[in-house]
C-alpha cells in the first residue's frame, strides 16, 4: 500500500539573488526561468531544486506544492531536464531544442541534478555531501617498527649461532673399573597369578646358560589388581538455553522523496515493518551415561627363583691416564655358580675463556679407547657458537 505523489521543489536565481522561486511551471512554460529576471534555469550554477518543506515524523512533506494538472504531471514524469551546451540554459526533457537560444539538444547534455539526499524532518537544500577524504593510514611507522624488530632478532640470532673454534684445555680426568662377582642366588618373589608358569631352573656353568625358573607357586591371595570403569546407568543433565522466536512486527509508515531532475520530486509513503523476536526459556535435557568404578581383584603367589646377587665388588680408579697404554681392573675370581660382570665410567673436565670468565664442560668417553687420548693439560679444540654453547669437539 504505497502512497505516491509530485511536488515541485523551489530554486534559488543566481543572478538576481532570489530565493525559494517555485519550481512550479506557470502555465504555457517554454524553459523554467527566473520570475523576476527572467534568466534562464542554470542547474550548473547552484540553480538545482530542493525540498525545504517540513515534513512530519514519518517524513511527509508538508505544505507540498502537489503536481495537479496535467502538463505539470507530464512535465514532472516526463525525465530529467537538459542543459544547453551553449547557453547552459535549461530545457525541459521533450524539447528538441534550446528554447532560450535554439541550439539543437547536444548529445553530451548533461542530465541534471544528482540525486538529493531526502532528510526527514529537514528544512535544509540537499546539498551533495562533501566526499570524506580517506585518513592516511597511521599503520606505517608501527609496521616499520615491527619490521625493525623482527630483523633485529634475527640478525642476533645468525650472530649468535655463528661458530668459532676455540682451544680449551683439559682441567682434570677421572676414570674407574668396578668388578661384581655375582652368585646365582635362590629367592622367593610375588607375582600376578596368570604372569606365573612352572618351570625348572638351570644352574648357569662358567657364568652363562641359567634359567632362573618358576617353582613352588604357593600363597595364592586375590589382591587389588586395577579399578575398572564401567557402564552403570544413564544420568539426564537438564538445563535452560534461551531461543529467539518471531513475535510478530513492527510496522511505520515511512514517506520518502526522489528528485525526478525537473524541479519535481517524487514522494512515496508505504508501511515499513521488521520482524520482532522475543527472547524464550526452553528446557533441555539429554541422556549421559553415567560410568562407576569398581575394583578388580587377581591371584598373586609366591614362588621361588633364582637371581644374581652381589657377593663382593672391588674397584680400580684414577684420576689421569698419564703414561698407560690400558687402566688397570681389579681382580677377581668367580667360583662355581658365579660371574663376573664388569662397569666402567670415565670423565674429562675441560675449561675454555668465555667472556673474561673460565666456563667448564664435563665429556663423558664411552670407553676406555676414547679416554686414554687425554691428559691432563692438554688443548682440546672446541668449536663454540657467539652465545658460548659448544656445538662440537
Ligand atoms: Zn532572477
Ligand atoms: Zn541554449
Amino acid at each position: 500500500m504505497t502512497e505516491e505523489r509530485v511536488i515541485w521543489g523551489k530554486w534559488n536565481c543566481s543572478s538576481c539573488g532570489v530565493k525559494g522561486i517555485s519550481a512550479k511551471p506557470p502555465e504555457g512554460e517554454k524553459s523554467p526561468r527566473c520570475p523576476q529576471c527572467g534568466s534562464a534555469r542554470e542547474v550548473g550554477q547552484n540553480e538545482e531544486a530542493y525540498l525545504d518543506n517540513a515534513r512530519d515524523e514519518t517524513g511527509k512533506v508538508l505544505d507540498a506544492v502537489v503536481a495537479e494538472t496535467p502538463e505539470e504531471v507530464a512535465i514532472a514524469k516526463g525525465g530529467a531536464d537538459w542543459e544547453c551546451s551553449s547557453c547552459k540554459a535549461t530545457n525541459r526533457a521533450r524539447e528538441a531544442a534550446c528554447t532560450s537560444c535554439g541550439g539543437t539538444r547536444s548529445k553530451d547534455a548533461r542530465e541534471l541534478e544528482a540525486e538529493p539526499t531526502p532528510k526527514k524532518n529537514s528544512g535544509a537544500t540537499p546539498q551533495p555531501q562533501p566526499k570524506a577524504t580517506p585518513k592516511k593510514s597511521s599503520a606505517a611507522p608501527i609496521i616499520f617498527f615491527l619490521f625493525a624488530l623482527i630483523v633485529s632478532i634475527l640478525g642476533y640470532q645468525w650472530w649468535g649461532k655463528r661458530v668459532n673454534t676455540i682451544t680449551a684445555k683439559v682441567a682434570s680426568m677421572k676414570w674407574q673399573h668396578v668388578v661384581s662377582r655375582e652368585a646365582f642366588s635362590p629367592t622367593t618373589l610375588r607375582e600376578w597369578r596368570t604372569q606365573l608358569t612352572e618351570a625348572a631352573a638351570k644352574m648357569p656353568s662358567d657364568g652363562r646358560g641359567e634359567i632362573a625358573g618358576i617353582q613352588n607357586i604357593r600363597n595364592c591371595k586375590d589382591e587389588h589388581l586395577k579399578d575398572e570403569r564401567y557402564a552403570c546407568g544413564v544420568d539426564t543433565r537438564c538445563s535452560n538455553e534461551n531461543v529467539q522466536v518471531p513475535d510478530g512486527q513492527d510496522c511505520h509508515k515511512e514517506c520518502k522523496t526522489k528528485s525526478n531532475r525537473n524541479g519535481s520530486f517524487t514522494e512515496s509513503c508505504g508501511q515499513v515493518c521488521t520482524p520482532k523476536y522475543r527472547s524464550e526459556s526452553r528446557r533441555k535435557c539429554e541422556d549421559v551415561t553415567k560410568f562407576c568404578t569398581r575394583p578388580i581383584y587377581a591371584a598373586k603367589c609366591d614362588y621361588d627363583t633364582y637371581v644374581w646377587k652381589p657377593v663382593e665388588t672391588k674397584k680400580t680408579e684414577g684420576s689421569d691416564s698419564n703414561n698407560h697404554s690400558r687402566l688397570p681392573w681389579p681382580d677377581l675370581k668367580s667360583g662355581s655358580l658365579e660371574r663376573i660382570t664388569k662397569t666402567e665410567s670415565y670423565a674429562v673436565s675441560i675449561e675454555y675463556p668465555f667472556k673474561k670468565a673460565i666456563k667448564t664442560h664435563l665429556l663423558v668417553p664411552k670407553s676406555e679407547a676414547e679416554f686414554l687420548p687425554y691428559s691432563v693439560g692438554q688443548p682440546v679444540p672446541i668449536k663454540m657458537n657467539n652465545f658460548g654453547e659448544l656445538t662440537g669437539f
